[in-house]
């Protein structure tokens, strides 16, 4: 049985724009006792993610966000120190989210026991973990890379970048990373085996970016947002596929961003398409087969404004424009 202090930080306020110390609260308590069915958890490793700074705001989100008063949320690698429950064994060492605190109490769910001998327990934190699952995902399910194509991820050199970028050269694809300084970017090229990988910083950056994908972006993984975002879209290639993963540079912003919310299409996983009509073209022979039953069925409805006369065109044409057909308009020419 452990005994001793459970240090914790706790959430002491809600930041308003960047969160800073005095956001944060470090306080001592008992180690606490399983209950039946708990194990008690001693942390190893937290794990601390960008998510984090959304949970310390009440802002509506896709998860709850931590109450003033409450231990900081986050994933942690650490080791069974006292258990009631059967599937877990003292010395186990477990992934779970323990939390920003020395120790903590789990009924088991969500945990997974790890074997240290496979890989270095950190991993389940970074790339055997949430943020590389996040990676792998993310580009293969939304970003469907495809040989030959290139791949943008910011953010390159850190845990969800990283697996974006060797991904997709496993895939065979071009991958152009964006990260913040030439030792990121140099590690990003030289150990990480990105095809180039520009500063955020750098005052051309749209024009590096440029210079880096001559071919265009088939697919941006999109970490950050803001300026990054920018300089990539009008580099995006026709069907390229943007998985909207994380807005790390407005994570601290006081005032949405002009433009379309990304953080509804994040956190409401919109799905954005442009298409063209004709890009469905092999889908004739059945919208002719249900639109037309549906017509005569009745449960298909129209109506028509019909202007006589070609010489009238014109001006109906204006008054498309200003909404004054009523229906699709039509020309009686003959
Ligand atoms: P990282 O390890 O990449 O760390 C964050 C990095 O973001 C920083 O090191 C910095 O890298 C970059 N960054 C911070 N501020 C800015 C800025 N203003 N402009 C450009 N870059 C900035 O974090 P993760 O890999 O864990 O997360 C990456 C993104 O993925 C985040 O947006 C995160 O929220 C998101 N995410 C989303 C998940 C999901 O389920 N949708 C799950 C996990 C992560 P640099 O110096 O290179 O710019």
């Amino acid at each position: 049985m452990a005994t001793g202090i459970n240090r914790q930080v706790l959430l002491k306020s809600r930041p308003d724009g960047a969160p800073g110390l005095d956001n944060f609260e470090l306080v001592e308590s008992p180690v606490p006792e399983p209950g039946d069915g708990e194990v008690l958890m001693r942390t190893r490793y937290l794990s601390l993610d960008p998510y984090m700074r959304g949970r310390m705001s009440a802002a509506k989100s896709y998860a709850k966000p931590v109450e003033i008063g409450e231990p900081m949320v986050g994933g942690t690698v650490g080791e069974i120190v006292a258990s009631r429950n059967a599937r877990f064994a003292v010395g186990d060492i477990v992934t779970g989210f323990g939390g920003w605190q020395d120790y903590a109490l789990s009924g088991g769910a969500g945990l997974r026991k790890l074997d240290p001998a496979a890989a270095p327990v950190t991993a389940a934190l970074g790339v055997l973990g949430m943020p590389g699952m996040t990676a792998y995902t993310g580009l293969l399910e939304i970003g469907q890379p495809k040989a030959g194509e290139t791949v943008a991820v910011a953010a390159a050199s850190g845990a969800v970048g990283s697996v974006v970028g060797q991904i997709a050269k496993i895939k065979g694809c071009r991958a152009v990373g964006i990260a913040g300084g030439p030792d990121k970017c140099r590690h990003v090229v030289e150990e990480l085996g990105f095809d180039a990988c520009i500063d955020h910083r750098a005052p051309d950056l749209a024009r590096q970016l440029e210079v880096a994908c001559p071919a265009g972006i088939d697919v941006y993984f999109e970490n950050v947002g803001g300026a990054v975002q920018q300089a990539v879209w009008p580099l995006l290639n026709d069907f390229a596929r943007i998985p909207v993963c994380g807005l790390i540079a407005q994570y601290n912003a006081a005032q949405p961003m002009p433009g379309p919310d990304m953080f509804s299409v994040l956190r409401k996983r919109l799905t954005l398409r442009g298409f063209i009509v004709t890009d469905f073209a092999a889908k004739q022979a059945d919208f002719l087969r249900d639109a037309g039953a549906w017509v005569r069925g009745g449960r298909l409805k129209y109506r028509e404004d019909v202007v006589e006369g070609l010489e009238n065109a014109p001006a109906a044409f204006l008054g498309l424009l200003q909404g004054k057909n009523f229906g699709k308009l039509l020309v009686k020419v003959a």
